[in-house]
This record gives structure tokens, sequence and C-alpha cells, in this order.
């Protein structure tokens, strides 16, 4: 036999309670008990118990009425049917009734025991189904809820991967760039190279040849004389190698900057002298150091190759006799400044003076391959200090270096 069907009735008139409790009686199988309260607290007391399947609940209960009732019980969390008993038919306590939770509405002395069943049965089966659908719902509404996170942190993984993408994309970018310009470097290289090494290739092989040829003592002048050809031939060849080596390691980022401390008036001295036995006929480069600090912290290998190569431009871009002017200075800063009284720099030519292999307009019978300055430019850039100069056509040239003091290392 199924449980019995607990049913209470709140009610503060006795008659109707003898009125339901009759016709609950002649409900066939009796299969319910019925409990009654008539006042409105201890209703809500016992609803919050939560030991009936069902309640009705009078629409007239002393200073309140059963909508608060069941208004109260629904926000106190119940979820029971409620049916509402009205001494009346009215369609707006009906609505009202349906509004606040009930589930049904029976008019008192409209009912018999056959519908006042139907009325229990289908309630407590609409309730269960109401109460079924939350329990859906709140499991449903609680794995959106986890779905969500989740597609939360995906997205955040999916971005984070995006953004780790796209920095690789920006880091492949720029090495395939770097790429790029060096081999443009390298194959404008072969080109000029193969151009550049003619001339003195081509010394070296009429020298060779002809040395070959002069075989008696008489001959021991013209011999040395093409000895020497060959000589300067093959260190010409060098020079452009080793310009061209120089390149091809700032370019991939061997060159350092190794700050040694030195006395730069001593170190300029030595590399002048060195200089004095190759400029031309006449020529005299004049050194001179402003001021009485002289000690620096430098990269002394980097320094000295800027030198030669400002030195050995102001005089092969000078004529015969002509003077050259070299300074240093230490103060707040370290300043080296390098003047000639040469050809000078057509204005047109000035923009690509940096560029490797350019030559200005005006030098195309002076031997040379447009590399000195790249490579100047460069290490200066990389002892952190900042190169200028102004060039005045046929009047001369001067380029101004700057260093910092304290030097940053790279
Ligand atoms: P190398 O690679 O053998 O030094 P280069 O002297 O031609 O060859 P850079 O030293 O780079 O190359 O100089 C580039 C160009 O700048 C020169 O060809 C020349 O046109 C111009 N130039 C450089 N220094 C001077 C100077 N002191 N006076 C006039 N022109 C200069
Ligand atoms: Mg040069």
């Amino acid at each position: 036999m199924p449980d019995k069907i607990r049913v209470l009735l709140i009610d503060d008139d006795e008659d109707d309670f003898i009125i339901t409790r009759d016709t609950i009686e002649d409900i066939p199988g009796r299969n319910f008990l019925l409990d009654w309260s008539s006042s409105f607290s201890e209703a809500l007391d016992l609803i919050k118990e939560g030991k009936h399947d069902i309640y009705l609940v009078d629409f007239r209960l002393g200073a309140h009425d059963g909508l608060e009732l069941i208004t109260q019980a629904v926000e106190g969390g119940s979820m029971a049917p409620f049916i509402l008993l009205t001494g009346q038919s009215d369609r707006e306590t009906d609505e009202k009734a349906m509004r606040v939770g009930a589930s049904d509405y029976l008019v008192k002395g409209t009912f018999d025991p056959f519908s006042l069943e139907r009325a229990i049965r289908y309630s407590i089966e609409h309730a269960k189904n109401l109460a079924e659908i939350q329990k859906l719902n709140s499991e449903l509404e609680q794995r959106v809820d986890a779905r969500t996170r989740e597609l939360g942190e995906a997205v955040k993984k999916l971005e984070e991967t995006n953004r780790s993408l796209y920095d690789a994309q920006v880091e492949i970018r720029k090495a395939l760039q770097k790429e790029k310009e060096l081999h443009e470097l390298k194959s404008r290289f072969v080109t000029i190279a193969s151009h550049e090494f003619r001339t003195p290739l081509s010394t070296v092989l009429s020298s060779a040849s002809l040395i070959s040829k002069y075989k008696t003592t008489d001959d021991d002048e013209k011999r040395q004389k093409h000895v020497e050809r060959i000589k300067n031939a093959v260190s010409h060849l060098t020079t452009i190698l080793n310009d061209f080596l120089s390149i091809s390691r700032i370019e991939e980022g061997k060159i350092y900057n190794v700050p040694t401390t030195f006395d730069l008036n001593e170190f300029t001295a030595e590399v002048v002298d060195e200089m004095q036995g190759l400029v031309k006929l006449g020529q005299k480069i004049n050194y001179t150091h402003t001021g009485p600090e002289t000690e620096v912290t430098l990269d002394k290998q980097l320094m000295k190759n800027i030198l030669l190569n400002l030195l050995s431009n102001a005089s092969k871009y000078s004529g015969e006799g002509k003077q050259i002017f070299i300074n240093t200075e230490v103060n707040s800063g370290i300043k080296l400044t390098v003047k000639d009284q040469g050809i000078g720099i057509p204005d047109a030519d000035k923009v690509h003076l940096f560029t490797p292999f350019f030559r200005a307009q005006n030098v195309t019978n002076i031997q040379g391959t447009g590399l000195g300055l790249n490579i100047v430019n460069r290490y200066v850039d990389i002892m952190g200090g900042t190169l200028t100069y102004e060039s005045e056509l046929n009047e001369g040239t001067t380029f101004r270096i700057t260093f910092p003091k304290h030097p940053t290392t790279a």
C-alpha cells in the first residue's frame, strides 16, 4: 500500500475543517491524513517543517489572508503544492493565487471528494515536475557555469598562444630581414670584389711574369719595382678582405665593445706615427691634445680602426703637401676630430656616405672600396658614441666623434 498523502488544512473556521475532513474521508481509498492548523504563524512553522505533501489554504485567515501565507511560504523556500480555498469563484483572486505560487484554486462548497482528490493529485504531480525542472535547471546552470569557465580559460590560453605566435612571427620577420640584408650585402660584395680584385690581381700577374723575364743583375732595379707593385696589390687585396670581414662580423653581432683604460694622448700619437709613414708626399699629420686630462676608457682595437680609417681617408682624398689635423680632448666626454684640406664631398653624395660600397662621384680615379666609413660609423655606434661631419667641396672635410666618458659595454 502506498504511503498516505499528508494534507494540512490551514483555516481559522472549524466548520470548514469539518466539511473538508468529511469530504476527504469520502474520497475512495481513504488514502489521506488530514491535519489542521487555524493560526497563520503556526501554519508557517509547519510548512517550514515540510512534513506535509500538500497545503489547503483558506483565503481568509483572521488578520491575514491565504495569499500572504503562500507568498511567505514560497519566499521561505517551500516547494510544496498549495491549493487556495475561497468562498466564491473570483477570477482576480484565482490569478493572484497562481502568481504567488498556488497550484490550484477551489471554491468552498462546490467541490466534491472526486474533484478534491483530483486537484490534490494534479497539484502534487505538478509540484514534483516543477521541482524536477528546477533541479534540472540548476544542474544546467552549473554545467553552463563550468563550461563558461572552461571556455574562458581556453580563450585565455589561446590568447597567450596567439601572443607568443605573434612575437615569434615578429622575431622571424626580423631575422629574415637581417638575413636578407646580409645576403644582399654579400652578393653586392661578390660583384664589387670581383671587379675590385681584378686590377690588383692583374698587377700581380703582369709584375710576376715581368720579373721572370729580368734575368741579369742589371735588371735588379726593375725587378724590385715589380716586387713593390706586387706587395702593394696584395696589401690592397688584404685591406678589402679585412674590411669585408669586419662588416660580416658586425652584421652577425660578433663585434663587441671591450673598453680598457689607457692614455688617449699616447695612444693617438702612436697611431699618427704609424700613419705618418703612409701619407702622400709633403702631407703632414698634425696631432694636438686639448686639456690636461688624457685617461679614457674605450675599446682600443675599435678606436685604432676608426683612427686609421679617418686618417687614411684624409690623406687619400687630399693632394700632396696638404695638412691633416687631428685633435683629441677629454673633459665631460671624449672628443676626436680629424680635419683635412682635401677634395671634399659633393652635397648630393652626402646622404649615402655611410652606405657600404658607396663612393662619391669625385673619387672615381682614387682607389677605394667604400667600406671604411660604414665600418667606422658602426664601430662608433657599438662604442656608444656619435659621429658627425662637415665637408666643403675642394675645401676640406672634418669628422667629429664623441664618446661618453663612462662607456656602456655591449
Ligand atoms: P675604403 O673602403 O678603402 O675606405 P673608400 O675610402 O672609398 O674605400 P670610405 O672610407 O667608406 O670608402 O668612404 C666612402 C666615400 O666617402 C669615399 O669614397 C669618398 O667619396 C668619401 N670620403 C670619405 N672620406 C673623405 C674625405 N676625408 N674627403 C673626401 N671624401 C671622403
Ligand atoms: Mg676609406
